[in-house]
């Protein structure tokens, strides 16, 4: 009986090294710091500093010490107010995985996946936002157009170059016995000593794909969507 009881805590101990296991029959004790981020942690979420408790849970996180298994639904109930979404379900599938149906707030991670995939299923129908539900902005770039014109490389914007068959004389030289040296005029310039510039076709431009936007005219802004056509006004940021 030991023995199984041995090889079921090291079982449990790989997989889930850095989370407390409820069933486990041995009350754990967790590190004096791990206890004093979380309840500092749950402190802000009480005063509804969400971005502070955000930022605490990551310092908890970041310590690698036994966590207590309620910190991924605290975790994730404060990553889904601050609108990281993917991230909060994340943690309440962690959490329900280490918890159970038997875990303090079951009933609470349950509700707040259904209130995540609504908030996926917004994202998903809004065309004010990105995948992640930043806001949409104007591309700064090419001012929403999709494309940039810029100056042609070749010709540098004069939308000629010089000729290449008689290099910028109009006229070429060529000897006979007769006569001796001969001008005659270029047939490729006509003898004006240039010809059309072949890469912009002498627009003087060269017009492209924007290299920020890829062509689609907007970018992702760092302000939440609200998913409404009224933006700015309604939207906000968190740190
Ligand atoms: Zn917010
Ligand atoms: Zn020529
Ligand atoms: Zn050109
Ligand atoms: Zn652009
Ligand atoms: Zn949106």
């Amino acid at each position: 009986m030991i023995k199984t009881f041995i090889a079921f805590f090291i079982i449990i101990g790989f997989a889930n090294t850095a989370y407390a296991q409820t069933e486990l029959p041995e009350k754990i004790i967790y590190d004096q710091e791990v206890i004093d981020l979380v309840n500092k942690a749950k402190a802000e979420m009480k005063a509804e500093n969400y971005d502070a408790a955000n930022k605490t849970f990551r310092k908890a996180l970041a310590t690698r010490k036994i966590l207590p298994t309620d910190l991924s639904y605290l975790f994730a109930e404060t990553l889904y107010v601050v609108h990281q979404y993917q991230n909060s379900l994340n943690f309440v599938n962690k959490y329900l995985g280490l918890a159970g149906q038997g875990g303090n707030y079951y009933e609470k991670a349950i509700e707040l996946k259904g209130l995540l995939q609504a908030e996926f299923k917004k994202i998903k129908t809004c065309d004010y936002c990105n995948l992640s539900g930043y806001r949409y902005v104007s591309c700064y770039n090419c001012d929403g157009v999709g494309s940039t014109t810029e100056t042609c490389y070749n010709c540098k914007g004069s939308g000629k170059t010089v000729c290449p068959k008689c290099l910028g004389e109009g006229v070429y030289i060529t000897f006979n016995s007769f006569s001796g040296k001969q001008y005659i005029e270029c047939d490729v310039c006509e003898g004006k000593g240039y010809i059309i510039c072949p890469v912009c076709l002498g627009e003087k431009t060269l017009t492209g794909t924007c290299s920020v936007c890829l062509g689609t005219g907007k970018i992702a802004s760092s302000t939440i969507c609200n998913h409404k056509p009224d933006q700015i006004v309604n939207g906000h940021n968190h740190k």
